[in-house]
């Protein structure tokens, strides 16, 4: 068995003028793809042979550092094409839109709180939205290819939402302005995309 790169949900030039086609593409064709390629290369003796990319996150303390950084690479990339649509922006409505408002006071607190997960991650790393065993939620932020599954990470939880920000997702366009691709990134959010995970987290 071995993983492989899902299809993108859309054209690389889909999310233009938030996200260029040339980042897409490079960032879907080549960097998504290594992981996955290194990933199956790392599995062969491992231990992490027939597991799910799910468990071998959950148990990531067992494995090697290609397990770790390729898995998570995996793993997340797969949810962010899924969490971007051509359509998104805007707010999350519905059992979402109401535990945000509940956990965070509002919208806009929430995001303030997301963005600056995003803007002070020291070098690569990604912003989340995650749902907690208690059902609360939270935003943290994982360096490198770690994510809040993994049994390593110091915020743990399940991604329902998550943002890349190292540099390969935004240079060509933003260079240096971390916070300029972060507030298009916002004008990209596919909520219904981001508000089906928590429903099924969540058993509603
Ligand atoms: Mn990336």
């Amino acid at each position: 068995m071995s993983f492989q790169l899902p299809s993108l949900p859309y054209a690389y030039d889909a999310l233009e003028p938030h996200i260029d086609a040339l980042t897409m593409e490079i960032h879907y064709s080549r960097h998504h793809q290594a992981y996955v390629t290194n990933l199956n290369n790392a599995l062969p003796g491992s231990g992490a042979e027939g597991l799910s990319l799910d468990d071998i996150c959950r148990q990531v303390s067992r494995f090697s550092a290609a397990i770790r950084n390729n898995g998570g690479g995996h793993w997340n990339h797969s949810l962010f094409w899924e969490i971007m649509s051509p359509q998104g922006g805007g707010e999350p409505g519905g059992a979402l839109g109401e535990a945000i408002q509940n956990y965070f006071g509002s919208f806009s607190d929430f995001w303030n709180q997301f963005a600056q997960a995003g803007a002070t991650r020291f070098g690569s790393g990604w912003a989340w939205l995650c749902v907690k065993d208690d059902k609360s939620l939270c935003v943290c932020s994982t360096p490198n290819q770690d994510n809040p599954l993994m049994d390593v990470a110091e915020c743990r939880g399940v991604p329902i939402l998550g943002m890349d920000v190292w540099e390969h997702a935004y240079y060509l366009k933003y260079q240096n302005r971390r916070p300029d691709y972060i507030a298009a990134f916002k004008n990209v959010i596919n909520w219904p995309a981001v508000e089906k995970r928590y429903q099924q987290f969540m058993g509603i």
